[in-house]
C-alpha cells in the first residue's frame, strides 16, 4: 500500500535523514508536502526528486525564489506560517514533525486534527504543551510516535509491557563535548568548544545543548510528558559511548535496554515502519569491538540543567513552556557572547523565578494560543535577565 507522507522541517538534520529513508523506497510513498526555511535549493531539489505535491518555505519573502526553483516541475510552491498550516491540512498517513523550536508546535497540532500518525522529533512540542498535544491526539484518534532517539528507545522497550510495571526510565547522555573538562574551566568555554560533539553529528544549537545538558533536561521533561510517569521515576545517566540510548526498569528488577549505532535513521525509521520493523541502512553494532560500555552519575555542578529539569517536572503546568523559552534565549545569549557557558542555567532559573511572580506556574495552559503567549512572555523576561546580568 502506498502511504501518503509529509515532512515538516525537511531541510534540517532530522528532515534530511527522513528524506534519505523515503528516497530509498520511492514506490512505497506518495509525498504530499515538504517544508523548509531559507535553503530553497535543497527544498526544491528534494521536492522534485520525491515528486511532492507541495513545497513550503516558512519565509514569505522567499516565495518567488521557491517558485523559480520549482518552475516546470509541477510541484506547487507556497510560503509563510499560514501555508505551513495549510500543508498540515493536506491529507497524509504519516507526518514528520521536525521543525526546530516553538515554530514546530502549530503545524503538528494541526496535523493531529486529521487523525494522522505524527512522528515527533520536535521535542519543544512535548516540553511546552505535552498534555494539550496528547489530548488533541486522543480527541482525533491520531497517533504520536517519538523520534528523539532516547524516547524511541523507551517506546521500543515498552512494547508489550504494562505501564503499571514500570519502575523507572533511564535515559543516557553522552556528556557532550566538555564532559572531561575540569569543572573550574567550564565558565570559560567558548561557542566553538561547546559546539563540538564526540558522537553525534547535529546542528550547532543542539550540540551546545548537549554540552550543557539542556538537551537532556528537555528529554527528561519529554519523558514525563510522553510516557506519563512521575519525575521520581525518571533519571539520566552519563554514557560516553552513546550506544545504549535508554533503559526501562520494571517492578521485577529487570532492565530492558535499547542499543544502536548513533544514527537518527534508527529512530526515524522505527517511526516510519511502526508497528513493523524493516531493514534500515544503519551500522550494525559489534559489541566485541566496542568492548566497554561505561556509565556514571551526572555531576549536577557540571550539569545544573538537570536539577532545573527535575524542578520543572515537579511543578508541571507552565513551567515546561517557560523553561524551553528561557533556555533558547540563554543559548542565544551564549552564542552572541553576552553570557558565559555556565551562566545559561542561572538565566533559566531567574526567568522561572521572575515568571512565578506573575502567575502560578502550576496552572497548565489550556490552549495553544496560551502556550505561545507564555512562551513570548518568558522570552522577554529571559532577555531582561540577560541584560541585568550584563549590567550587574
Ligand atoms: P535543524 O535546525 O537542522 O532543521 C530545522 C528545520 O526546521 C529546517 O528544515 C528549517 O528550515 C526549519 N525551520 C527552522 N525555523 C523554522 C520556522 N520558524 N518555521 C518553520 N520552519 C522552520 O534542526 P534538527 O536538528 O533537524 O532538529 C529538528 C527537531 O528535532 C528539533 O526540535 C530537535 O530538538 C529535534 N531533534 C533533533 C535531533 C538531531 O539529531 N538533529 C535529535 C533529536 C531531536
Ligand atoms: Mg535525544
Amino acid at each position: 500500500m502506498v502511504r501518503r507522507v509529509s515532512i515538516f522541517g525537511a531541510t534540517g538534520s532530522i528532515g534530511q535523514n527522513t528524506v534519505d529513508l523515503i528516497a530509498r523506497d520511492p514506490d512505497a510513498y506518495d509525498v504530499v508536502a515538504l517544508t523548509g526555511g531559507a535553503n530553497i535549493a535543497q527544498l526544491a531539489e528534494d521536492a522534485k526528486r520525491l515528486g511532492a505535491d507541495l513545497a513550503v518555505t516558512c519565509f514569505e519573502d522567499r516565495l518567488e525564489d521557491l517558485r523559480a526553483a520549482l518552475d516546470g516541475s509541477g510541484v506547487e510552491a507556497a510560503a509563510g506560517q499560514g501555508a505551513l498550516i495549510e500543508a498540515a491540512d493536506r491529507p497524509a498517513d504519516w507526518i514528520m514533525s521536525a521543525i526546530v523550536g516553538a515554530a514546530g508546535l502549530a503545524p503538528g497540532f494541526r496535523a493531529l486534527r486529521h487523525g494522522t500518525t505524527l512522528a515527533l522529533a520536535n521535542k519543544e512540542s512535548l516540553v511546552t504543551a505535552g498534555p494539550l498535544l496528547l489530548a488533541e491526539a486522543r480527541a482525533h484518534g491520531a497517533t504520536i510516535l517519538p523520534v528523539d532517539s532516547e524516547h524511541s528507545a523507551v517506546f521500543q522497550a515498552l512494547v508489550g509491557e504494562e505501564m503499571d510495571a514500570v519502575e523507572r526510565i533511564i535515559i543516557t547522555a553522552s556528556g557532550g563535548g566538555l564532559r572531561d573538562w575540569p569543572l573550574e574551566a567550564l565558565a570559560q568555554a567558548t561557542v566553538a568548544d561547546a559546539g563540538a560533539h564526540p558522537n553525534w553529528d547535529m546542528g550547532q544549537r543542539i550540540t551546545i545543548d548537549s554540552a550543557s545538558m539542556f538537551n537532556k533536561a528537555m528529554e527528561l521533561i519529554e519523558t514525563k510528558e510522553f510516557f506519563g510517569v512521575g519525575p521520581e521515576k525518571i533519571e539520566a545517566v552519563v554514557h560516553p559511548q552513546s550506544i545504549v540510548h535508554a533503559l526501562v526498569g520494571f517492578t521485577d528488577g529487570a532492565l530492558m535496554a535499547h542499543l544502536g549505532a548513533p544514527d537518527m535513521r534508527h529512530a526515524i525509521g522505527y517511526a516510519l515502519n511502526w508497528p513493523e520493523r524493516r531493514e534500515l541502512p544503519v551500522n550494525r553494532i559489534d559489541l566485541a569491538q566496542i568492548a566497554t560500555l561505561e556509565f556514571r552519575a551526572p555531576d549536577l555542578r557540571r550539569y545544573p540543567a538537570l536539577g532545573i529539569a527535575q524542578a520543572v517536572m515537579e511543578t508541571g503546568g507552565r513551567a515546561g513552556c517557560i523553561f524551553n523559552a528561557a533556555k533558547e534565549i540563554a543559548l542565544d545569549g551564549f552564542i552572541a557572547g553576552r553570557i558565559g557557558f555556565m551562566d545559561m542555567s542561572g538565566i533559566v532559573e531567574a526567568t522561572l523565578d521572575a515568571m512565578s511572580t506573575e502567575f502560578s506556574l502550576t496552572i497548565p495552559p489550556s490552549t495553544l494560543e496560551e502556550v505561545l503567549e507564555v512562551d513570548h512572555m518568558a522570552r522577554d523576561r529571559a532577555w531582561s535577565c540577560i541584560r541585568q546580568k550584563e549590567t550587574a
